[in-house]
């Protein structure tokens, strides 16, 4: 680690810093670098340290050097989940953003079988902006898409609120981390405990680094079998819901083994785009993808703008599969 001093500190101001680093056993060599005093440290504390030094007002800036990598990105790798191998094989989940009342979702989980895809989603608890919007049907929906992935012969998917309804989501197969809940650590760590594959998006304003610390949060509670999922950030374009941020496949690929996937449709907002953000999203490295689907969209509570339909989604399914066969 380099601590960055600002460069109009004088020599007799370094005091304090100097003797907080000797006393945590902090060893270092101090250099002049373009005008400004470094501290060339030999090795790199903990986050918690590293936040004391910031709060020096003599220390411009950290920067580290050579960082140990995480478990998640030393130790993660494709793992195989009912007959899938995530991370090689190409796996689709599809299905609707919710459960509703008026809908069959055993035709759904069979129509997005017969698209191709290879797992069911549908959400249970909606996380929605306003306390007024659908929230979804709770509990009961659990039961419905269970059943309906047992009937289709897909293993489902879906997010799962908080660590207190663990016990309700034992017949789900894999637990979905939402966007809006990635950095809720406690449920992180007990995610990190439930011996089931979890499904983590990346909060729309976090950072690849902060994706990856979640993540780390699942591993270190011993549980490996993590999907990362890059779902859009929010960025001053507005043309789309949130802005599908390609680079972060490409770099989360180089940093683990993990599998990485993407949800084109909260990225997009709109059908008409997820089919483009669905193929540049495998193209640039993607192991699977999340996709909403309705046969009746227009009827859909929450996000019918974005569900596509059947056909669309084994379109996508034919045309991604040949990408991920080139590379
Ligand atoms: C979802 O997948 O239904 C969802 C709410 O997505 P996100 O957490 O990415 O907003
Ligand atoms: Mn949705």
């Amino acid at each position: 680690m380099i601590i960055v001093l600002r460069s109009d500190v004088s020599g007799t101001e370094e005091a304090p810093l100097v003797s907080f680093l000797s006393g945590r056993g902090i060893v270092f060599s101090r250099m002049l670098m373009e005008g400004c005093v470094v501290y060339v440290c030999t090795s790199c504390p903990g986050e918690d340290v590293c936040q004391m030094i910031r709060g020096f007002s003599i220390v411009e800036k950290l920067i580290p050097v050579d960082r140990k990598p995480l478990l998640c990105e030393s130790e993660g790798s494709s793992f195989e989940y009912a007959g899938i191998v995530l991370g090689r094989d190409l796996c689709v989940i599809a299905g609707p953003c919710a459960v509703q009342e008026d809908q069959d979702l055993d035709a759904l989980a069979l129509k997005a079988a017969s698209a191709g895809a290879r797992m069911f989603r549908a959400g249970a608890f909606k996380p929605r902006t306003s306390p007024y919007a659908f929230q979804g049907l709770g509990r009961q929906a659990l039961e419905r898409i269970a059943a309906a992935g047992k009937r289709s012969g897909l293993p489902t998917v879906c997010e799962i609120p908080s660590e207190s309804y663990l016990d309700s989501f034992r017949d789900i197969d894999i637990l979905q981390v939402g966007a809006h809940n990635m950095q809720n650590f406690e449920l992180l760590k007990a995610l990190g405990r439930c011996g089931k594959p979890v499904l983590l998006k990346r909060g729309a304003g976090s950072t690849v680094d902060e994706l990856m610390y979640a993540c780390e949060y699942i591993f270190s509670g011993g549980n490996e079998r993590v999907i990362l999922c890059e779902r859009g950030i929010r960025t001053f374009e507005t043309v789309s819901r949130n802005t599908l941020d390609v680079s972060a496949i490409a770099a989360l690929r180089a940093r683990t083994g993990l599998p990485v996937f993407a949800d084109p449709s909260h990225a997009a907002g709109e059908r008409r785009l997820v089919s483009a953000l669905s193929l540049a999203a495998v193209a640039a490295g993607a192991d699977g993808l999340m996709i909403e689907t309705s046969d009746r969209a227009e009827k859909a509570l929450s996000d019918s703008a974005q569900a596509i339909d059947h056909e669309t989604l084994a379109g996508i399914i034919r045309k991604a599969s040949a990408i991920r066969e080139i590379l």
